[in-house]
């Protein structure tokens, strides 16, 4: 029998208790994540910057502001979405989460992706990339591909503070959003279409988006440096999530 799911204020309530790993003893408070309790589209971060370590809040300043634009290009606003992170808390110096403290944390993302249930995740980074995907594939790799977990549809981009510090990402991140646009209205039309009871449109899935897909007003994959992989073959599955 499939396990109960937990409601997101009692996930919140153990996080903001949590002392399992000595980041706790850095953080000025949690960041447990913020939106829409059933979004269709959840956005998975990395770790709590300075800025969302003292509002509570993820992806707030600088990083919020051009992730709400960035949203936008995909047709989304944020408050459609439900953005969390891998890491609960800050890490000193923002220095890169270790795998311990992925491990101790990630079972609050677990319990929270299988609450909100969403049709996709959008992953942003290296660290969020690999953990959703169970994959040791980097992110330059598979940035834009439309990719799966378990039932999840999901959707590797650039974390996008990495293009705050390094502009040639920024050609890409956007690139990517435009075409996240593309399953997301198939999603769309396909469940406009059973609704009406007309004739399916053509569901997203593994492998219809990637680097040749091209979205409006962009060229696709344009500050990629290795080649793409083929979506379907190079990330183990399924996942657990
Ligand atoms: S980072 Fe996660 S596991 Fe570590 S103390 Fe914070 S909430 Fe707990």
């Amino acid at each position: 029998m499939p396990k109960p799911h937990i409601p997101l204020e009692e996930i919140r309530a153990q996080v903001e208790g949590c002392r399992r790993c000595p980041l706790a003893d850095g953080r000025t408070q949690t960041v447990f994540g913020v939106g829409n309790p059933s979004a269709r589209v959840l956005i998975v971060g990395e770790a709590p910057g300075k800025n969302e370590d003292l509002q509570g809040e993820p992806f707030v300043g600088a990083a919020g502001k051009y992730l709400n634009e960035l949203l936008a290009i995909a047709g989304l606003r944020r408050e459609d979405v439900f953005i969390a992170n891998v890491l609960k808390c800050r890490s000193p110096g923002n220095r890169d989460p270790r795998p311990e403290e992925i491990e101790l944390c990630t079972p609050y993302l677990r319990e929270q992706t299988r609450t909100i249930d969403p049709e996709f995740i959008v992953t942003l980074g290296n660290f969020s990339t690999k953990f959703i995907l169970k994959t040791e594939i980097g992110i330059t790799r598979l940035h834009g591909t439309l990719q799966r977990a378990g039932r999840f549809k999901v959707f590797p981009i650039f974390h996008p503070a990495a293009a705050l510090y390094d502009g040639s990402k920024r050609e890409a991140l956007e690139n990517d959003f435009a075409t996240l646009g593309q399953p997301l209205r198939e999603s769309d039309a396909a469940a406009a279409s059973a609704q009406t009871g007309g004739a399916a449109a053509a569901p997203a899935g593994p492998g219809t988006v990637g680097a040749s897909a091209t979205p409006a007003g962009a060229g696709a994959g344009a500050a990629q440096t290795e080649p793409r992989p083929d979506p379907a073959s190079h990330v183990e599955q399924p996942h657990l999530l």
